[in-house]
């Protein structure tokens, strides 16, 4: 342990500064999400199996509803441009942009150097649940997602249920390639109904049995094309371990849904992210 020098308090009082102040973020129209919602039709809607994964499209100015139908169960999602698995959402600067859980408004951010909204959220039946004794929240943009290769690190077993194995699986079957082709495009998810912190001692992610029950949901209004992929996590509702198939687990529901026509008049999907992408190298003409 280091000595603590004389003006240790001063230093810890420094004040904390948000990293990504987010006033100058673009506002989604939620109220114009909220009354194109309100006219939408079904159609389509999707079953995933618990310890399993599921692959769906989502045109852009739709929406899509996750449901956990028949009890509380933890979703992986992982979230792609319809055409390129290139543009991927990035939870790392979503997390960096509207904090380490999300709800209605906040937005799913799509990667470098994209970088624009892929999603946004816009009703959540578990935002009454804030903030637990814990530090606990809802629908995590913290962990990765379960995987074969850290539970191998851990335990020296072979698993393939993981979420990160579902995932390669679903997105491998609708792009017809192996899983251990496509697995590199598996990326860091949104947890939905997971109930996570970080532990206060030792500032360890921890997972608490999710407060979501039959019936819960997640909706999120497309800006852009989207492919979707999501995975019924091997935890269930993740309140005793992953990675296993020990834990109750119950199926996932994503139901798409077109608004009428007109309904959206002034919405535009949004472009690609403005920066030129010229880095200060030399060698670009500007
Ligand atoms: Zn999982």
């Amino acid at each position: 342990m280091s000595a603590e020098p004389a003006d240790a308090a001063a230093r810890r009082q420094a004040p904390a500064v948000v990293c990504y102040p987010n006033a100058t973020l673009p506002e989604p129209p939620l109220a114009l999400y909220v009354a194109a919602r309100s006219g939408a039709v079904e159609v389509a809607r999707h079953v995933i199996a618990p310890r399993d994964a599921g692959a769906f499209e989502v045109p852009a100015g739709h929406f899509f509803r996750i449901t956990c139908p028949q009890g509380s169960q933890v979703g992986d999602l992982n979230l792609f441009a319809a055409q390129d698995q290139s543009e991927r959402f990035f939870s790392g600067k979503t997390r960096a942009l509207h904090g380490s859980h999300v709800t209605t408004g906040a937005r799913l951010w799509s990667c470098l150097p994209f970088l624009r909204p892929m999603a946004t959220i816009t009703a959540d039946s578990l935002a009454w649940y804030g903030v637990d004794a814990d530090g606990g929240r809802v629908h995590d943009v913290i962990g990765t997602r379960c995987d074969p290769y850290t539970h191998h690190l851990l335990s020296g077993g072979e698993y393939h249920h993981c979420c990160h194995s579902n995932l390669a699986r679903a997105l491998g079957a609708h792009l017809d390639r192996p899983a251990r082709e496509v697995e590199h495009h598996v990326h860091d998810v949104l947890n939905v109904f997971m109930c996570t912190g970080f532990t206060r001692d030792t500032g360890q992610y921890f997972m608490k049995a999710s407060p979501a029950r039959a019936g819960d949901y997640l909706e999120l209004f497309a800006e852009i094309d989207l492919l979707g992929v999501l995975s019924a996590c091997p935890g269930g509702d993740c309140g005793a371990e992953h990675s296993s198939d020990s834990a109750l687990c119950h199926p996932l529901e994503v139901t798409v849904l077109r608004p009428p026509e007109g309904a959206l008049e002034g919405w535009q999907s949004p472009a690609p992210n403005g920066y030129s992408r010229s880095h200060g190298d030399p060698r670009e003409t500007y």
